[in-house]
C-alpha cells in the first residue's frame, strides 16, 4: 500500500502557531488534504504529550484521530540554535528522554519546540541511546538549519554522522539540491510542512508518499531505512522558489542579491539591514553536480490548492470567505485536495468551481505556473499564465497578505 505522511509540524504550545491546533482540527485537515500519517509535533512538551495519550494507541508508537495516525514527534533547538528533527518509536522512549535532559533544567513547558543546551553529538547520542531517530530539520536554510552554521554533517554530529538516517529538505529546497552533496547520498530525504495552523493549506503543504504495509511507526522506520522493499516513492514540495529562503536576499527590505554582489557588500544591504544566504546559493556553494544516488525518489512539485484558487479569483489571500468556499466544494466533490489537484478531470473542476479555477488547476498541472522566488524572510510569489507580480502583490486594504503567514 501507499500512503502520505507529514512528519513535522507544530502543537498550539510553539511559539507563533495557530490557537486552533488540536488533534481532532489537524485530523481533519489531513483528512481533507489526502494525507494519512501525521506528526504529532512538540513530543516533548508537558500538556501537548497529555492530548498525545489521550488518543487511541493502534501499533505501538501510532495514535489514531478520526482517519489519522499520528507518530511522536519533535523538533528542537540545540547548539548554535541549529534544528533537529526526532523520531520517537514509543511513550516510554520519550518518557526516557525527558529523563536524561532532568540534569540539564531544559524548559520544556516553555515551548513545544524546546531550547536543548545540546551540541549535536551529544543530541545525537541521546536520541540512539533511548531508540529515536534524529536528523536536520530543514537543513539548509540560514539561521537554524544545519547547513548555515557546519559545512558537513561529520562538523554537527561528530563520529555520530554516520547514524543519521534522514535530512529534512525544507520548503526552500528540494532534492536536486540535497543530491549536491555526495555525503547525503546514503540518507533518505524527508519533505515536510512545518505547519503551525491545522489548515490544508498549510498541513501536508509539503509530504511523503511511502510504501509500506500498514500506516505505523515501525513501517515508516523500515522505509526510512529502505529495509524489505518498504521505501519512500515520492517526496512532494513546494517548488523551491516559493520558500522564504530560496534566495540571498536582505531580511529588512527584501532586496535580492547574486552570490558576488552580496560577498562585495560583505553581506549588508544597501539599506543598512543584513543580506542573509539563500538556501539555492548554499546548497551550490556546499556541493559541485546533481548525482541523484537509484533509491532517490521521484520530487514532485504541488502548490496548496487554497493559494491557486486564491490567485484565480485575484484574493491575495488563500484564508478568505470566497476563497474557502470554492476551496470546500470542490474537495467535498473529490474526497481530497491531492486528488483535486492531480486526478480530478477537468470537467468536473469546471462544473463545481467555474472556468477561472478550473484552468488554474490545469496550469498547475502542466507546469505553467510561474513562481517569482522568495528570500530573506519572504515567501515566492505564485503566478498564473498572463498574471503581473505587480497586480498580484496588492493586498487589498487591512487585509494580511498571503505572503505574510
Ligand atoms: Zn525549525
Ligand atoms: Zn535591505
Amino acid at each position: 500500500m501507499r500512503f502520505n505522511a507529514d512528519l513535522h509540524i507544530h502543537g498550539r504550545f510553539s511559539a507563533a502557531t495557530s490557537s486552533d491546533m488540536y488533534f481532532p482540527n489537524l485530523a481533519k485537515g489531513a483528512e481533507q488534504k489526502g494525507v494519512q500519517m501525521v506528526a504529532t509535533g512538540d513530543c516533548l512538551h508537558p500538556e501537548w504529550l497529555k492530548e498525545i495519550r489521550a488518543m487511541m494507541e493502534v501499533d505501538e508508537g501510532t495514535f489514531q484521530q478520526g482517519g489519522t495516525n499520528f507518530i511522536l514527534t519533535t523538533e528542537v533547538e540545540a547548539e548554535k540554535r541549529v534544528h533537529h528533527l526526532l523520531l520517537f518509536p514509543s511513550i516510554s522512549s520519550v518518557e526516557d528522554f525527558i529523563e536524561r535532559l532532568g540534569p540539564l533544567s531544559a524548559r520544556l513547558e516553555a515551548d513545544g519546540r524546546p531550547r536543548l543546551p545540546l551540541g549535536g553529538e551529544e543530541l545525537a547520542q541521546m536520541a540512539l541511546d533511548t531508540g529515536a531517530m534524529i536528523g536536520p530539520a530543514h537543513a539548509f536554510t540560514p539561521w537554524t538549519g544545519m547547513y548555515a552554521h557546519f559545512e558537513s554533517l561529520k562538523g554537527c554530529y561528530g563520529e555520530l554522522a554516520s547514524k543519521i538516517p534522514y535530512l529534512e529538505l525544507g520548503l526552500s529546497a528540494n532534492s536536486e539540491y540535497g543530491d549536491r552533496i555526495p555525503e547525503l547520498a546514503n540518507l533518505t530525504f524527508l519533505t515536510n510542512s512545518d505547519a503551525h495552523s491545522p489548515q490544508p493549506v498549510r498541513v501536508g503543504r509539503e509530504f511523503n508518499t511511502i510504501e509500506a504495509k500498514d500506516i505505523t511507526f515501525k513501517e515508516l522506520t523500515m522505509a526510512i531505512k529502505r529495509q524489505k522493499g518498504r521505501k519512500f516513492v515520492r517526496n512532494i514540495g513546494l517548488p523551491p522558489e516559493e520558500g522564504k529562503y530560496n534566495r540571498s536576499a536582505c531580511s529588512r527590505c527584501f532586496a535580492q542579491y547574486e552570490l558576488d554582489r552580496a560577498l562585495a557588500l560583505r553581506w549588508k544591504c544597501v539599506c543598512g539591514g543584513s543580506i542573509k544566504k539563500g538556501v539555492r546559493e548554499r546548497a551550490m556553494e556546499l556541493g559541485g553536480e546533481v548525482r541523484h544516488p537509484s533509491h532517490r525518489p521521484e520530487y514532485f512539485y504541488m502548490i496548496p490548492l487554497g493559494e491557486i484558487i486564491a490567485k484565480a479569483v485575484g484574493h491575495s489571500s488563500p484564508f478568505t470567505g470566497k476563497v474557502n468556499s470554492i476551496w470546500q466544494s470542490l474537495v467535498d466533490e473529490s474526497g481530497t485536495e491531492v486528488e483535486v489537484l492531480m486526478k480530478t478531470p477537468i470537467e468536473r473542476l469546471t462544473k463545481t468551481a467555474g472556468d477561472a479555477v478550473a484552468n488554474a488547476i490545469l496550469a498547475f498541472r502542466e507546469g505553467k505556473i510561474t513562481v517569482l522566488p522568495g528570500g530573506g524572510g519572504k515567501y515566492g510569489t505564485v503566478l498564473l499564465p498572463g498574471q503581473e507580480p505587480a497586480a498580484v502583490q496588492k493586498a487589498p486594504k487591512g487585509q494580511k497578505n498571503l505572503f505574510d503567514y
